[in-house]
């Protein structure tokens, strides 16, 4: 298939598709499946080996949000019966965060609900963040608190934080659908607050939101522009209260040929598999190893995740291996700062151009099935609770 040997001399040189190309991709049969999962897993091996690296989530502060994106649990006004509480205090979440990490987890990720911190929170998290690396100096810590203000990065920085994330989650066209209470804009501009600081910049996407390709497609090349070093891709976990409850768009399949695509898009870059892995691809989820670099180990931030014996048995049986603390996670080029001249062209017609393939014609994906709702299990466990989490 033409289009796939393009894909992969593309992404074995860090060149972007066009965007015909990432359409093409999500427009791939199910009998061409194996093969799209094949062409990206090229890619992925260059970059990554096997590796596979463990994210553990700790929900600093769930629910009781002022902002309305539509597909949180925790927005203001959802009907979701899921955990709220208040700040978690630093040994609370460091204790959370611990069995994360006994669990194989690399990086843990420090979330709260709202629209972003204040000063006071920031100091909180601050204390946590130290109380975090005195347990154990090596683990990675990401914040993500929401969109920042002036001089938080920075304090967030010094606290000892090692990244930030904050999702662009859907393109810029179809935002103002998704959320009225911020724009596109102060995301982006959140993001590059962090990279400013010197903070590894985490953002992605959520699919299944009931975008078209095209949209899925924006949001993607929009995030190889912004340069993140990660990205995490999370499918829509339609919770029963908010206002996509009712969207179950997603097969296994095309959350397979979403995460190929952005791979293709990102070739050299940490693509995460995060919330609705289970809930979507469920006994797929080995065929998203290929395709992916990292993974979250047990439960999501008011969802419920396989259990973390499974997450490491899955990856044993797949053929790969966890990334130990001792390995550098991103290629060496990037380690060295940014990816360099090929990056950053995300119209995608720029880099390349000259070696442009015809795209095949391609059948149409297939209708998805009927809703899965019995699939959602809001979290009843974890940091929060009085419960041990599942890692
Ligand atoms: S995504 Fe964040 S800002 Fe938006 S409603 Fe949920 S917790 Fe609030």
């Amino acid at each position: 298939m033409d289009l796939l040997n393009t894909l992969v001399e593309k992404g074995l040189r860090r060149e972007p598709p066009t965007r015909e190309e990432a359409l093409a991709v999500l427009a791939t049969s199910d009998d061409e499946l194996l093969d799209v999962v094949a062409a990206a897993g090229r890619v992925r091996r260059q970059w990554f080996g096997r590796r596979v690296k463990l994210n553990y989530l700790v929900n600093l502060k769930s629910g009781l949000c002022p902002e309305d994106c539509s597909y949180c649990s925790q927005r203001l006004g959802s009907k979701a019966e899921i955990l709220k509480y208040t700040w978690l205090k630093p040994h609370e979440a460091s204790e959370a965060a611990a069995a994360g990490v006994a669990g194989g987890a690399k990086r843990v990720c420090l979330v709260a609900s709202g629209r972003g911190p204040t000063d006071r929170d920031v100091d909180r998290v601050s204390k946590t963040i130290e109380a975090i690396k005195e347990q154990n100096e090596d683990v990675e810590v990401c914040a993500c608190l929401g969109l920042l203000s002036a001089g938080q990065a920075e304090r967030l920085r010094d606290a000892g934080a090692d990244a930030y994330n904050h999702n662009l989650n859907t393109s810029e066209g179809t935002y103002g659908d998704i959320t009225t209470t911020h724009t596109y804009a102060d995301r982006v501009d959140t993001v590059h607050q962090a990279q400013a600081a010197g903070l590894s910049a985490c953002s992605g996407l959520i699919a299944g939101m009931g975008e078209a390709d095209e949209d899925l497609v924006d949001v993607v090349f929009s995030l190889r522009e912004l340069d993140p070093d990660s990205v995490p891709v999370n499918f829509l976990i339609p919770f029963e209260g908010t206002p996509l409850a009712k969207e179950w768009n997603l097969t296994p399949q095309r959350c397979l040929r979403i995460l190929a695509m952005v791979r293709f898009v990102c070739p050299d870059v940490e693509v995460r598999l995060a919330g609705g892995r289970e809930v979507h691809l469920r006994s797929m989820q080995p065929l998203a190893l290929p395709l992916v670099h990292s993974i979250f180990l047990g439960d999501y931030l008011t969802s419920e995740g396989q259990a973390g014996k499974a997450d490491l048995d899955m990856i044993a049986d797949a053929g790969f291996e966890v990334e130990g603390a001792g390995t550098a996670t991103l290629p060496e080029h990037r380690e060295r700062g940014g990816c360099g001249s090929v990056c950053g062209s995300g119209s995608g017609s720029a880099a390349g151009a000259a070696t442009e393939q015809p795209v095949e014609p391609v059948e149409p994906a297939d209708e998805a099935p009927a809703a899965r709702t019995d699939l959602v299990t809001v979290r009843r466990r974890g940091a929060g609770t009085d419960l041990a989490p599942n890692a």
